[in-house]
């Protein structure tokens, strides 16, 4: 059995060697004990500017356990992890995807590992507390997984994307043919037998986050658009919300009239901004119905995948 331990990277080259070394310690752990034939690190150089490379290169040369890929510009962090994934999906018996800045625990990874010889497919490091991140950044954080929920129930909360996948699930999941990604909520919805891992989130050991704020918010919306056609379905309910407060102004309006407490010309103003108003998100939604159709269509997904078959 081979396990494969995928590592993206950008610009890491403050942390890079404090996390072959801590790595490659779990590597030989996992060996000596037995749990695993081959432990194996794989770095994806996302288009670093600075030594990464160079340090990966290193590495690879100094520990056979080592390797490196170097994609040749920046994609962002789910596309250079899809990279890895790729590779240990052809390569490895199972496959676990940490962060290059040592905030997500490494020892997590046996835990990752015995539930994956008890015959897991998936197992999510979920974090136990964001102690060590800002109020800021918590805050956000949880606005998104809450949001996130309600637009899909898949999402596992407080996972990144620490986890481990079996080589099953690692196959299912590059048979996902789509260019957006976003990883951990495709994982979650796969299926299979899944555990969860609880870990301390520490602090980032060296280095800047390559996630500033805006880089997080365009992930945010990427992640809900990219995974969910609720935003489109909302509009039709807008719609109808609209359609119906037309109708009570129609009534308000027509009373008022006969009352004689309206202005000439005000009733049918009144009645026909709301009924157009509703009308026109009622079109919209409607035509995001299909257009939402048409986006699950060009995702070519596969439309299952088989467990088991007595
Ligand atoms: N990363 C990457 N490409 C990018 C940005 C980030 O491969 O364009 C990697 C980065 O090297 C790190 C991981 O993605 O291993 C998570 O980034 P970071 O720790 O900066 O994000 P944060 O933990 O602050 O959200
Ligand atoms: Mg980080």
């Amino acid at each position: 059995m081979k396990l494969l331990i995928v590592v993206p990277c950008y610009n890491e080259e403050a942390v890079l060697a404090e996390t072959t070394r801590r790595l490659l310690s779990v590597a030989g752990q996992l060996t000596a004990q037995g749990k695993v034939d081959e432990a194996g690190i794989l770095y994806v150089d996302d288009g670093s500017r600075d030594r990464t490379w160079q340090l990966v290169q290193q590495a690879a040369a100094a520990h056979k356990q080592v390797g490196g890929l170097k994609l040749a510009h920046n994609v962002g962090h789910q596309q250079a992890l899809w990279a890895g994934l790729e590779v240990a999906a052809a390569e490895a018996d199972a496959a676990v995807s940490i962060d290059a800045d040592l905030q997500d625990d490494v020892q997590a990874i046996f835990q990752m590992v015995d539930h994956w010889l008890e015959g897991a497919d998936i197992v999510f490091g979920v974090r136990r507390e964001r102690k060590t991140d800002t109020v800021f950044k918590r805050t956000t954080a949880l606005a998104f997984y809450s949001l996130m929920r309600r637009m899909n129930g898949d999402m596992v909360y407080n996972h990144a994307d620490f986890r481990l996948m079996s080589r099953r699930a690692l196959q299912a999941l590059v048979s996902f043919p789509e260019r957006n990604l976003f990883l951990r909520g495709m994982v979650a919805s796969l299926g299979f037998p899944t555990a969860t891992v609880y870990y301390d989130r520490s602090e980032r050991f060296a280095g800047e986050s390559k996630y500033p704020f805006g880089k997080m918010l365009s992930f945010a919306i990427d992640g809900i658009t990219s995974f969910s056609v609720r935003p489109l379905q909302y509009i039709s309910l807008l719609g109808l919300l609209f359609m119906f407060i037309s109708f009570c102004a129609i009534i308000y309006g027509v009373c008022a009239y006969f009352e004689g407490r309206a202005i000439a010309g005000w009733t049918s103003l009144l009645v026909s901004l709301w009924f157009i108003g509703g009308a026109l998100l009622l079109a919209c939604g409607i035509i995001g119905e299909y257009v939402g159709k048409i986006y699950k269509e060009v995702k070519r997904r596969p439309r299952y995948f088989v467990e088991q078959r007595v």
